[in-house]
């Protein structure tokens, strides 16, 4: 039986990567975080580097691929899966050509296919994935500016996702940070705010069945996981077992997505 296990290693403005075994394969998704930090989170659930084939990256802002893995993934043959928009800052922070997987809206990995879903975000957009063997299928999105009627309409029939929540806009408003800060993140080119990631996770879920919600990318400024427990408590209670809310500092635990037992009995 095919299961999905993910987890969030961090998640945040200082660095993202996540890790989801894809029919007993390690799929890291984004290497934001330095060498030492990554290696020192997979260990916490038994992971090793070597472990890991695949590297598909959202995009190329710092947070989400630190250019010190360059070198590791030549040596180590591992593949970076890259939309081609993106190449060239793929090149531009250093990864050699040979590592260089590029795609423009599917990818086939390790028997699934990766549906890819592009979104607005700054200048060369972000890349969504949907990944799906068949028997499981899982959603990743973040660094969205909105959310895109595409993504509603691909985003169904998931068993699993993991969906940016950024920040409360009374936080932001009422935050000191530069007003051009507050207007690119949320003038629709920038991230999510909570409710409208709910908002999107909430008609997600009507159509899927979500066995594990996870948010991502939260500010630390401008955002607290306690917040978004009373939006879900409030909006949607029936959501809230299912929910991970992930943060910049440690890992998440280790979330199991599996078919379920009626299905196979
Ligand atoms: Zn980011």
């Amino acid at each position: 039986m095919s299961n999905f296990d993910f987890c969030v290693l961090g998640s945040g403005s200082s660095g993202n990567c996540s890790l989801l075994r894809v029919n007993n394969n390690w799929v890291m998704i984004d290497a934001g975080f330095s060498m030492k930090q990554t290696k020192e989170r997979m260990r916490t659930h038994n992971i090793c580097l070597e472990d890991v084939r695949d590297v598909v990256v959202t995009h190329f802002d710092r947070d989400h691929f630190n250019p010190v893995w360059c070198n590791t993934f030549l040596q180590h043959g591992i593949r970076v899966h890259v939309h081609e928009l993106h190449v060239g800052r793929a090149r531009g922070a250093g990864l050699d050509e040979q590592c260089i997987v590029p795609f423009t809206t599917s990818i086939t990995m390790h028997n699934a296919s990766v549906e890819t879903v592009r979104f607005v975000h700054d200048a060369l957009g972000t890349i969504g994935f949907i990944f799906d063997t068949g028997a499981l299928r899982f959603g990743f999105a973040t660094d969205l500016g909105r959310v895109p009627q595409e993504l509603l309409d691909r985003f169904v029939n998931l068993d699993g996702i993991a969906f940016e929540s950024n920040y409360d806009p009374i936080m932001q408003e009422e935050s000191s940070r530069p007003e051009s800060l507050k207007s690119r993140i949320m003038d629709g080119g920038g991230h999510l705010s909570n409710e409208q990631s709910i908002a999107a996770i909430c008609h997600i879920a009507s159509e899927s069945s979500l066995q594990h919600i996870v948010l991502l990318h939260l500010s630390r400024q401008c955002n607290s996981p306690r917040i978004i427990q009373d939006l879900y408590l409030e909006n949607v209670p029936h959501l809230r077992e299912q929910l991970t809310i992930t943060c910049q500092d440690r890992c998440s635990r280790l979330l199991c997505i599996h078919k379920d037992s009626i299905l196979s009995s």
